[in-house]
């Protein structure tokens, strides 16, 4: 029997990683949260001192370098070589470095190929940037989630503040920073970030996040 894939796209700070927990959480299945493992890939990088810039170099690395991402009690543990790096990949600088690795096609076809496998063998709402265009493209359940830059700078601001990261960024400058991070994923060349034709479209601005979730949950084909 196929599994019931649910795709939710969308810019950085849009709602759709909270939309995905709540959706996973509340139907009982598998949550992937698929920037966690282009984080981790910035991150082996950034340690190891290569540019990411240099694709040539980031390239060598692959063969050698372990994504892994599994769900205990609910909640993301993902790993890098063995390592649990879920709490280290939420800085700037590796926001900053996923973007740019994410361009690197090969990398993509990597982290994609896992992806894939966790769709096939399990029930997964899995949010990213190009999970409904382009790595579970046949599901029916497609969301695109996105709200204007200023709501996503407020709300990804909030965020770093709670966690004490961040306190004396403007959210004039976490808005020049998104701003920037959706043009490097809306206009790679492979793969990158769009609102397909069939995703159903959810702006959250105005929404709260349970307003968003039952929206979503809604529309849900099981
Ligand atoms: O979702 P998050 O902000 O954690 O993603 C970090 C970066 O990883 C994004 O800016 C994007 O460039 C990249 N990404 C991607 N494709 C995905 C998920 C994330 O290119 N499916």
């Amino acid at each position: 029997m196929a599994h019931l894939n649910i795709a939710i796209d969308g810019p950085a700070g849009s709602g759709k990683s909270t939309i995905a927990k709540h959706i996973a959480n509340t139907m009982g299945i598998l949550y992937l949260d698929t920037g966690a493992m282009y984080r981790a890939m910035a991150l082996k990088m950034i340690r190891k001192g290569i540019s990411i810039q240099d694709a040539e170099a980031v390239k060598k690395e692959l063969p050698t370098t372990e994504v892994f991402a599994e769900n205990k009690n609910g909640t993301q543990v993902t790993y890098l070589d063995g390592e649990d790096v879920s709490s280290l990949i939420r800085t700037n600088e590796v926001s900053k470095g996923a973007s740019d690795i994410a361009v690197i096609p090969e990398v993509r076809i990597k982290l994609v190929a896992l992806q894939r496998k966790i769709a096939e063998m399990s029930d997964v709402v899995m949010d990213g940037r190009d999970i409904g265009s382009y790595v579970i493209p046949n599901t029916v359940n497609k969301f695109y989630v996105t709200a204007t830059p200023q709501e996503r700078a407020r709300r990804r601001l909030l965020e770093l503040h709670q966690k004490g990261m961040n306190l004396d960024k403007t959210l004039e400058e976490m808005r020049d920073e998104i701003v920037a991070r959706d043009k490097v994923d809306s206009s790679r060349e492979f793969a990158p970030l769009v609102r397909t034709e069939d995703a159903i479209y959810v702006d959250t601005t105005d929404m709260s996040i349970e307003d968003a979730v039952n929206y979503v949950m809604e529309r849900i084909q099981k």
